[in-house]
Parts: structure tokens; sequence; C-alpha cells
């Protein structure tokens, strides 16, 4: 037990991003987890009647939709986090180590997205495979933002050639668990990551004809960090990289000059953090003067719905693309 809550290791490792959970959630979490692994299995094929798919768990909505494009029939996917849900701020529930017990293998962004849960999720390797999908990606592809305390920004699936070397990863370990289906996976990741090499190509030409002196992306939250790298876009996010921290006067004042100063049309709000940090902002640049309007929500840590095109990654990135493409080039109301 003292393992799986050890906080010191745990703060060692800490992304700034992420909120530290309080200490009787994560006991219990734990003790939680120790309970339920003694009465679980080993790893094996769904207990469901009839059927003979790989019971996966996913974090986010993203590593979920990642599964079930490479996975295809041969898994059955539960996302632990639905539409709107913060990961930084993510507390796992008692319905949450359930399915993660009962899965045969556990899916995750990892690069500390998921703060300590990630951390909590590296211990039940001991019982079944755990993937973090962000590990298959190269290391000098990644940034590392200033107040990131030296870990990268998580926030890769908003440049679809990072998000590509995620597939990869997925697949890899998916062959592996069900060796039987390691074509199919390889075969669907092939297919997957052209679909992202045509989002990538299309988003490039799209978000191309934004002026430049409007290619300025403001958010509530740093998440589209490696979006700006891969489209030329100037992002900044009103929290920083973190969720967990309220934005300083000084930033709604240096933001709100940056939006009169380029004359940028819109900012936006993010479906997984509050809107009130970006309408600070407004009044801001609205005491100067500058009319700014606040965009439809973009999606940035959670996909929509999953009744909706939006409830894919694929669905998600078309939608953010063309809401910041209108919303820059300030054809929105
Ligand atoms: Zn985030």
């Amino acid at each position: 037990m003292v393992m799986l809550v050890s906080h010191d290791s745990m703060n060692h490792a800490k992304h700034s991003c992420a909120r530290v959970s309080n200490r009787s959630r994560l006991q219990f979490f734990g003790a939680a987890l120790l309970a339920l692994s003694g009465i679980a299995g080993p790893v094996s094929r769904s207990a469901v009647a009839g059927e003979d798919r790989l019971n996966v768990a996913a974090t986010t909505g993203q590593v979920g939709d990642l599964l079930r494009n490479i996975g295809g029939d041969r898994v059955s996917v539960t996302t632990l986090m639905g539409p709107g849900v913060d990961p930084h701020l993510y507390k796992a529930s008692e319905q949450d180590v359930i399915a993660l017990i009962d899965s045969d293998a556990i899916f995750y962004q990892g690069l500390h997205l998921e703060g300590k849960l990630g951390e909590v999720l590296e211990q039940l390797g001991q019982r079944r495979p755990v993937t973090a999908v962000g590990d298959g990606i190269p290391p000098d592809r990644l940034t590392t933002p200033e107040d990131f305390e030296g870990n990268p920004d998580p926030h890769v699936w908003f440049d679809p050639r990072l998000w590509a070397f995620c597939a990869d990863a997925a697949a890899t370990a998916l062959a592996t668990i069900d060796p039987d289906g390691a074509s199919s996976h390889a075969e669907r990741a092939e297919r997957y990551k052209q679909q992202l090499d045509e989002v990538h190509a299309w988003a490039t030409t799209a978000l191309g004809a934004i002026p430049d002196q409007q290619r300025v992306l403001v958010t509530a939250h740093d998440a589209f960090g490696y979006f700006g790298l891969a489209y030329d876009i100037e992002v900044v996010g009103l929290q920083g990289i973190s969720t967990s921290t309220e934005a300083g006067i000084r930033d709604v004042q240096r933001i709100a000059d940056l939006l009169v100063e380029r004359q940028v049309p819109t900012i936006f709000v993010e479906t997984s953090v509050p809107r009130r940090t970006i309408e600070a902002v407004q009044v801001a640049a609205r005491d100067r003067g500058w009319e700014v309007s606040i965009g439809e929500p973009l999606y940035s840590d959670a996909l929509g719905d999953s009744d909706t095109p939006e409830g894919t990654y694929l669905g998600m990135f078309h939608y953010n693309v063309e809401t910041i493409v209108a919303g820059l080039k300030g054809t929105t109301a």
C-alpha cells in the first residue's frame, strides 16, 4: 500500500499541470485497488458471455477513441473520462477502480497528463499490461515548457503527426496482448495514420487562410502548444499549462494588450475549463476599446458527446480547426 500512495516519489515526478489530489482520496484509491486486485484473476479475455473481445480501459476520450480505431471489433473499450472532464484535475471514482480492475489491459496518455492517476496505473501493470501511448513519441519531438518542472507538454494529440506515434504505440501494445490480432491491429493503425496525415494536410491549408497578424490563439489553458507549432500560430493560454492555478491580473492585462495590438477578433473557451477565466480578458480588451468575441468552445482535453462527430478524435480536431479559422479570420459573430 505504501508503494501505491508514496507521496515522496509522486512529488518528485509532479507535473505542474495537475492539481495535487487530496491524500485521503488517493489512499482510498490505493486501498481499493489492493483489495480488488486480490480478487481479480490474471490477464484474461473478456468475461462477457459469448464475446471474445479484449476488455480495454482507457483514461481520456482521445485514448479510448484511438483504441477503438485500432482494436476494431477485437476490443471492448471503457473510457473513464467523459465529455467535459479535465484530466489534470481528475479523481478516480469507485466505479473507475472497478473498471480498471476488470480490464484485461489499460491504456493512458502518460507524460503526466493524468497526474497521480498515471502512477497508480503503472502499479496496476504488475497484473495486466498498462501502456502509456505518449511514451511512443520520440523525446526530441516533445517540448518542455518552462513552468512544467522539466516535464514535457502532454497535449500531444493537437499535432496529428504526434498522435500517429501514439497510434503506433497502441498497435504495438495490442499486438503483444492479442497476438492473434497482430496483423489486424497493424493494418488498422496504418489506415488510421493515413487519416491523420489527411487531416493534418487539410488543417494546414485551412489554417493557412488566417491573416498573419491575427494568428494568435488565446485559450483558457495552454493545451494548444503543439497545435501552434504545427500550424504556425502564436498560442497564449490564460492559465498557462496548468488548469489548477488562477490566472493572474497581469496575465489578463498582458493578453488584452496583445489582442488590441494584433487586432485579434476572437478568443476561445474550452469545454473542460471554466468560462470565466477567458471572460476577464474580454472585459480588459473592451476597456482598451477593442471588442473581442468569445468563440465557440474548443475541445482541449476532452472529446464531445459520443453521439456527435466531436465524440471522436478526428471529428474533434476538424471542429476545432474550423472554429479557430472562423474565429481568427473574424467571420463569426
Ligand atoms: Zn490540459
